[in-house]
């Protein structure tokens, strides 16, 4: 179940009803949670279930789900198992054929998409970069052509030589968004391309507070009239004019009307 990420107006009504309902609450860290149960005026039971008790406590939890228990997992903030504990239990709990839900609510790497004013039709979500350099460069080369947002999660202290990353890898003019302290009372965020953001940051040295980046899709590569025509020929080849005027525009973002004449003329050429 969803928590806030900093504003607590944001809990939702299912989620108090929930928290107060169930026997038991399995959260991250009891005095975070605890903390925010007694300001909504709860004493529901609370246990943890973190990244390192989660094997030995999953069947303890599982037990008394047998019993007859219900249960609820929190994180320490936002939407769990997004970068936080909770998959292997869905999992298991799924497995043994426990009814399960979810109570959806805040979440900072969808809050930042949001307010990104980047893209959102598309997106991928990719939270924490490795924090070694070879192996963050070789995570962002394979992130360069992916045809939608980039998500991230950041530290302050990372966050100057990570954009700086992000403009050698993925581009210096790619429009990106550094999005800080999410409903809180000092939430910023700063738009700009990956360059001017990683001169800003370095100037500025880490900011304060928690921060999602969010980078532009990979543009779109520019198709010689050639290629567009093989590509064409080859689509309608296999799956016929609708649907290869479809798959081209998506793949180049020509437009479908016309892929669709060139289409049919390619048709008729070969018929
Ligand atoms: N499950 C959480 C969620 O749904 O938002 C994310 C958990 S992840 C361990 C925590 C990271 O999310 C932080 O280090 C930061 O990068 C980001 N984050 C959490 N709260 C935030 C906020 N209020 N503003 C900006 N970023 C936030």
């Amino acid at each position: 179940m969803a928590t806030p990420i900093g504003n607590l107006a944001d809990i939702t009504h299912r989620a108090l009803e929930v928290l107060a309902g169930v026997d038991r609450i399995f959260c991250e860290d009891t005095r975070v949670s605890g903390k925010m149960l007694s300001r909504f005026g709860l004493s529901t039971p609370l246990q943890t279930y973190h990244d390192h008790n989660a094997g030995r406590i999953r069947p303890e939890l599982m037990a008394r789900l047998a019993d007859g228990q219900s249960l609820a997992l929190i994180s320490d903030a936002g939407t769990p198992l997004i970068n936080d504990p909770g998959y292997k239990l869905v999992k298991a709990c799924v497995a043994a054929g426990h009814f399960v839900t979810a109570i959806p609510g805040a979440n900072a790497p969808l809050t930042a998409l949001i307010l990104s004013a980047l893209p959102c039709d598309r997106f991928y979500y990719h939270g924490f970069l490795s924090a070694k350099t070879t192996a963050r460069e070789r995570e962002l080369a394979g992130l360069v052509q992916v045809p939608g947002s980039l998500i991230f999660l950041e530290s302050p202290k990372r966050l100057a030589s990570c954009l700086a990353h992000m403009t050698e890898v993925l581009g210096a003019d790619r429009p990106a968004a550094v999005a800080r302290e999410l409903t809180k009372l000092y939430e910023d965020v700063r738009r700009g391309k990956l360059a001017e953001l990683a001169a800003h940051y370095t100037t500025t040295g880490p900011p304060k507070g928690e921060i999602v980046i969010v980078v532009g899709p990979a543009p779109a590569p520019v198709y010689a009239e050639t290629d567009i025509t093989a590509l064409l020929k080859d689509a309608v080849a296999r799956s016929g004019v609708k649907a290869a005027a479809a798959e081209i525009a998506a793949l180049t973002g020509l437009n479908k009307r016309d892929l669709y004449a060139k289409a049919i003329l390619l048709r008729n050429k070969n018929d």
